[in-house]
């Protein structure tokens, strides 16, 4: 049977096997699927779900992280038939997991996928895409790849994912530094050379913050741990019990303000009803991306300037027992939290020494460590990244970056809107690179409703193409 229809999804993460996964589910035509990852490590997994560090939870409790959002109970389903024995607990859907569980099912979910839909043809190629142009000869996508092949496909999915996070350092002051700092804290295992005496410094107090501090907890380091941001605030933890709430939205006034009270006013039904704070936030899912498109772009440049960190805190939150240990490490000073400017870094006979005005006494601080981690989260502004592909797209225009520089511009259904405002023919984006539109973009139960719909854009429009090919006896 020929395949003659082709689709390429670059990035091979949660987002990009998602789409995968939807796409072998909903074909009913041949077709040739080809998902393109860089990392081979990263294969049906991305940066959240290879990780190397020796604590690794979910962020999410297990049963809220089903690949599919009809069968919210798959993913807990799955562990307890393939992992309970492996697990030293017994596995609940409130369990926090290990991460690099999450990337067993999602692999075993697309290979079972794979293996059921002999109509299509699904290959995995480890390799970058570079670059894009359109070959008119073959009415299609040419896809450059660093292995000097080129790969034709009718359409285009881009899953490129979270980027590493953007140096806070000039180049010029971490050169040298080799394995004393870490760049990018997704690539490998970054406490993998440190030595349990040496001091340490996180810059970023986030998520993945938290997992690098409490996976040197359990390796047994010894030595001071500081974790720096610019205003030292921790992510809140999880509710002790989640509850079912319903979070009613007034949306007559679109300002920030009036967005605001309604969270404090659905926070303060909760509390009236024992509910803890976390429901009510959780029960927001699903109405933050209208909150969003609501907003003026001043208001969202408000909330990205002055609120975005209490927002984070509140809404990625951390594990009870990752909270639990940073108290504990916190009480003897093993651990401590520090805020404020970036003033720079220098060497010092083996030891960096970093600078900071601190934000609470307002004079400049410094300390002397062996390691820095970068842990200060993903970049949006892709013209500051390393992704050459984003680089090249958006440098020709079938690209536009967003006003705020997080993202870039895509329609309502993850269409890749460019420069000059016209849809990219055939051609979506799906996960982190929605954030500009959709702002919450990132966690597996908006990304797979994104790969449903995209998996059935793309399917009903291959079915629509077939059925007229067959129709003029092609
Ligand atoms: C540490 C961490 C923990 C998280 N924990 C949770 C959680 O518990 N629950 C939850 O719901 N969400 C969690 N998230 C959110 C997470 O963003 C999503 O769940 C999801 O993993 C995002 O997947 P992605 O495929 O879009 O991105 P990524 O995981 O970033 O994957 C993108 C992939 O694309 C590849 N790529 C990029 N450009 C190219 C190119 N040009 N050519 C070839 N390959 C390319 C990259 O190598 C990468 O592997 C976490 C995120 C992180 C970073």
């Amino acid at each position: 049977m020929s395949k003659n229809v082709s689709i390429a999804i670059i990035g091979g993460g949660a987002s990009g096997t998602l789409t995968a996964l939807n796409l072998l589910r909903k074909l009913n035509v041949p077709a040739q699927i080809w998902l393109i990852e860089k990392r081979n490590e990263a294969v049906y997994r991305g940066n959240a779900y290879s990780s190397r560090l020796n604590y690794e939870p979910l962020n999410v409790p297990a049963g809220r992280m089903s690949a599919f959002s009809h069968l919210p109970d798959d993913f807990f389903y799955w562990l307890k038939k393939k992992k309970q024995a492996d697990a030293d607990f017994d596995i609940i859907r409130e369990s926090f997991v290990s991460r690099r569980w999450y990337g067993d099912y999602l692999t075993e979910r697309v290979g079972n996928a794979a293996a059921q839909s002999s109509h299509i043809g699904f290959e995995t190629l480890i390799d970058h895409a570079l670059d894009i142009r359109f070959d008119g000869r073959k009415d299609a996508y040419c896809i450059t790849l660093n292995s000097g092949n080129n790969l034709h496909a009718n359409y285009l999915v881009f899953a490129t994912g979270n980027e590493p996070p953007v140096d806070i350092f000039k180049q010029e002051e971490v050169e040298g530094l080799n394995c004393q700092y870490v760049s990018n804290p997704w690539t490998e295992d970054p406490l993998q050379r440190i030595n349990e005496q040496e001091n340490v410094l996180i810059i970023g107090t986030g998520l993945t913050m938290v997992d690098h501090v409490v996976s040197l907890n359990k390796r047994g380091h010894k030595g001071k741990i500081f974790c720096f941001s610019r205003h030292g605030y921790l992510p809140l933890p999880h509710a002790e019990t989640s509850q079912n709430f319903v979070f009613e939205f007034n949306d007559q006034q679109k300002d920030l303000p009036h967005i605001f009270s309604e969270v404090k006013r659905n926070i303060d039904n909760a509390n009236g009803k024992n509910i803890q704070w976390q429901n009510a936030l959780d029960a927001m899912r699903g109405k933050t991306g209208r909150m969003w498109k609501m907003m003026s772009l001043d208001s969202k440049r408000l909330f990205l300037n002055r609120l975005k960190s209490i927002w984070e805190i509140h809404r990625h939150r951390m594990p009870l027992a990752s909270s639990e240990t940073l108290k504990e490490m916190e009480k003897p000073g093993q651990l401590e939290i520090l805020s404020g400017k970036v003033t720079g870094i220098n060497r010092n006979k083996g030891n960096v020494i970093f600078k900071f005005i601190s934000r609470t006494s307002k004079e400049e601080r410094s300390i002397k460590v062996q390691r820095i981690i970068n842990c200060t989260g993903p970049s949006g502004d892709y013209f500051k990244t390393d992704n050459t592909l984003l680089k090249n797209l958006l440098g020709k225009g079938w690209m536009k970056q967003d006003d705020l520089k997080i993202g870039i511009v895509t329609g309502a259904r993850g269409e890749i809107i460019q420069d000059n405002g016209v849809v990219l023919q055939n051609a979506f984006a799906i996960g982190p690179l929605r954030k500009a539109t959709e702002w919450e973009t990132t966690a597996i139960r908006e990304i797979r409703t994104q790969a449903e719909d995209t998996a059935t854009q793309i399917s009903s429009r291959v079915e629509l193409n077939h059925e007229v090919m067959v129709e003029i006896g092609l």
